[in-house]
Formats: structure tokens, sequence, C-alpha cells
């Protein structure tokens, strides 16, 4: 496998065409920081911004190019988490209200970066949660009958009919209609800009090193300082959008697992072989955790990630994206074997962390105050990036509402 070691969606655009922000220097005031320009960052920064709060957006590296660039680019209108189990974590009640929100939540995105006018390769997808045939299928059924039960969307496919319309051998699948594919790269561009024309300030290539509440008595008047090498911000509050905790937060690392996952993109397939597989408007989803994600790119590719393991040291970080992209190429071509033999065009790796309990930490933390968060994407999409990001802003007005507490630390 000759594939290029890097990720598909920065390496379709050219250097020069990649924007630049400057590095935070000197002193600036705001009333909201954010740390951290991935998705997350970008779509919170621009969610605020528009609402009229003044902003600073400090991206340690380029925006977009961490976690979010190695995303798949799915935006999928459910949690990551099946019906049944936060049913059984949560209660009825709590299970719907996460499961409409998260609906909610990617239906806007979508629109969203249709009203922006972000050139991001939009498509409509009809997202199928299947199983292969070597599961059982009877937890995914027991998922479909609670689904209708609950009047919550999602036709149920047994085995038959999941594999004629997957065209691969599936114990069952449930199909949902109202997700997405996009670039998710152009994506947090598109935002920045957008945000950007609100007044937002955006700094890149600045870590933030400290993040310091001011002492004494009048401690909660005084600003926060967010220090870089070379600048420093104050703000009222602060939002953390760095994917895991880093090293900023070590006492709260305990909640999140830092994994890595891979993807790989095919060489561009032929009509004939398109023939043989799932028609463009499907994204697969594997229904186990971890699973694999399958979609198609707009020049008839296909995206597949899968494989997941615990972080590794940088220095086997290259022969482990080696092993584990032939590794993904050889599972692609047991769901398509009409695939053996075709070349994967690109490579990469994804440095994610995941929550505890699978879904996103969204809001405060008692042990730092005025700080929120939105970490541990969870095995989430990239539609909860607005998700998080409508929770932030109704933390950051005082408006948050009841149901916003069941993405946060204390659920
Ligand atoms: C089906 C599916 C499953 C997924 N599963 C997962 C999953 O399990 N876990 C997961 O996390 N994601 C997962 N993702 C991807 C997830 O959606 C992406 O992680 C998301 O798009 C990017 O999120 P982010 O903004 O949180 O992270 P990033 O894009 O990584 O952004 C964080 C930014 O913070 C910056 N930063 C870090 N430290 C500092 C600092 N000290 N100062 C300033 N900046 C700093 C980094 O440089 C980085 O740019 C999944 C996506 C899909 C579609």
């Amino acid at each position: 496998m000759s594939a290029r070691m890097r990720p598909y969606w920065t390496s379709r655009l050219a250097e020069s065409r990649k924007p630049r922000f400057p590095s935070l220097r000197g002193h600036v005031d705001v009333e909201v920081a954010i740390v951290g320009g991935g998705l997350f960052g970008c779509t919170t920064a621009y969610v605020l911004a528009a609402a009229g709060v003044r902003v600073a957006l400090i991206e340690a590296k380029r925006i977009g190019q961490q976690a979010t660039a190695a995303a798949p680019g799915v935006i999928v209108p459910e949690p990551a988490v099946p019906l049944v189990t936060l049913d059984a974590m949560h209660g009825r009640r709590a299970a719907r209200a996460a499961w409409e929100m998260s609906r909610r939540a990617a239906l806007d995105f979508a629109a969203l970066l249709r009203r922006l006018g972000v050139r991001a390769e939009l498509e409509p997808v009809e997202i199928a949660n299947y199983l292969s045939a070597r599961e059982e299928g009877r937890e995914l059924e027991r998922e479909g009958r609670l689904r209708r039960e609950m009047g919550i969307e999602g036709q149920w496919l047994t085995a038959a009919r999941a594999s004629a319309q997957l065209r691969t051998e599936s114990s069952g699948a449930i199909r949902v209609k109202a997700g997405a594919t996009f670039d998710p790269y152009r994506a947090s561009l598109g935002l920045v800009r957008a945000a950007k024309s609100h007044r937002a300030k955006i700094f890149e290539g600045s870590p933030v090193v400290a993040i310091k509440q001011g002492g004494g008595r009048a401690r909660d008047a005084m600003p926060l300082q967010i220090s870089t090498a070379r600048g420093l911000v104050t703000a009222s509050k602060v939002i953390v959008t760095t994917g895991g905790p880093t090293r900023l937060f070590r006492p709260i690392t305990r909640r999140f697992t830092p994994l890595v996952t891979y993807r790989v993109v095919t060489e561009p397939l032929s009509a004939a072989l398109r023939h043989h597989l799932p028609a463009s408007p499907f994204v697969l989803r594997e229904a186990t955790c971890p699973g694999h994600l399958l979609r198609w790119t707009r020049d008839h590719r296909l995206l597949f990630a899968g494989v997941e393991r615990l972080r590794l040291p940088e220095r086997s970080r290259p022969a482990a994206l080696v092993q584990h992209s032939a590794q993904l190429m050889y599972e692609l071509s047991l769901l398509y074997p009409d695939l053996s033999g075709i070349r994967a065009d690109y490579a990469w790796d994804a440095r994610i962390s995941a929550s505890d309990d699978g879904l996103p930490r969204i809001g405060p933390h008692r042990h730092y105050p005025r700080h929120l968060f939105a970490l541990g994407a969870g095995r989430a999409d990239d539609g909860s990036a607005l998700l998080a990001a409508s929770i932030l802003l109704r933390h950051v007005t005082g408006t948050a509402e009841k149901q916003d507490a069941l993405w946060g630390f204390g659920r």
C-alpha cells in the first residue's frame, strides 16, 4: 500500500490557501477566552460572537488542523451512545431529551453551514447503523423496538433487508435520515471567518501555558489571566475546547481516555466498482463500540475509519500508522470483497479523547470557577460541535436549561 501518510482534508488545500492568523502578543481583554481552535472552539467562537459576546480564540498550532482535520466529517443526528444505554443510564425522560438535543443540533449545524455559505462540501445522507454478519443482531433489534416505542426515528432492517440495501453481509441495521457529510477542516475555517466578521479575535501558534485566577477576597471580581509565551488574555470566563483535558487540567484527566484511531481514503473508484457498493447518500456506521465508519467523498473515494487503540508514544506513531492503515484496507475488503486490491491514497491517525461514559462533557466543573469545558467528543460526531456551542452560550449568558446538565460533569 503506497498511501500518502497524511489526512485527506488538509492535503487538498494548497499551503498558500490555508489562512494564517496572528500569534498572540501583548495584552487583549475580552469577556470570554476560548482555548483550542478545533471544530468545537471555532463553532463556539462563532456562536458567542454572533450573540454579541466579546471573544478571543487562542489556538496552540493551526486552526482546525488537529483532531478536526483528522475527523471523518460526518454529522450524525443522534448521540454516540445507543438509546437503550442512555435509557438504562439516565431514565426515559433524560434519554429522550438527550436524543432531541442531539438531533436538533445536527440539523441546525448543517443549516448554519449553509446559511453562512461555508464551502465545506456539505451533503445530506442517510446513516445506516449496521452490524456485520459476525455480530448478534438481537441488541440492535431491541434498540429498534425502543425507538419505535418512544417514537424516535430509526427504521429497523432485518438481516436480509440490511444485507440487500447495504450490499454486504449484515445481521441487521437501523436507518436514520437527516445526517450529513462535510469537510470538517473547511468547516472550521468557515466558522472562524464568520466569528471574525463578528469581531472575534483569532490567534494561532499560541499555546496557552497557564490560566490563573486573581488572588485575595475580590478573586471573583478579578479577570482570569490566560497566558501564552508572549501574550496575555484577560477575561471573565474561559472556555476550554482542547479535545482532551491536556496538562492544563491534570486533575480531570481520569475522566477521559487518550486514544488513537485510524482513517484511510481510497483512490477514486470507477463507476463499475461503485455499482457494487451502497449508493452515495449512505454513511455506514457500525453499531458496535468501537466500530467502523464508511462514507463517500465528493470525488468518489471511500473514507473508512476504525481501529481504536490507547495512545502510543510519538516514536511508535509512524510504524503504527503503516500497520493499522493496512489493517483497515483489509477490513474494508472483508466488508466489500470487490474492493480487494484497491489502493489507499491517504492514511492518517486521529489523536482523540473519549469521555468515561461515551458522551462529551460540556459545561462547568466545580473545581474550576468561571471555566467551561467541552471535552472528549466521546465517540461523538462532528455535529456535536454546535450542541456544545449552544450549551456553552447558555452557561455564559446565565440561561442554562435543566437538560444542559445531562451533558455536564455532574451527570
Ligand atoms: C463518528 C465519529 C466518531 C468520532 N469519535 C471521536 C472520539 O471518540 N473522540 C473524539 O475526541 N473525537 C471523535 N470524533 C471527532 C470529533 O468530532 C473531533 O474530535 C472534532 O471534530 C474536533 O474536536 P475538537 O475541536 O474538540 O478537537 P481539536 O480539533 O483537536 O481541537 C482542539 C485544539 O486545541 C488546541 N490546543 C490544545 N492544547 C492547547 C493549549 N494549551 N493552548 C491552545 N490550544 C490548545 C489543539 O492544538 C487543537 O487544535 C469523531 C467523529 C466522528 C464523525
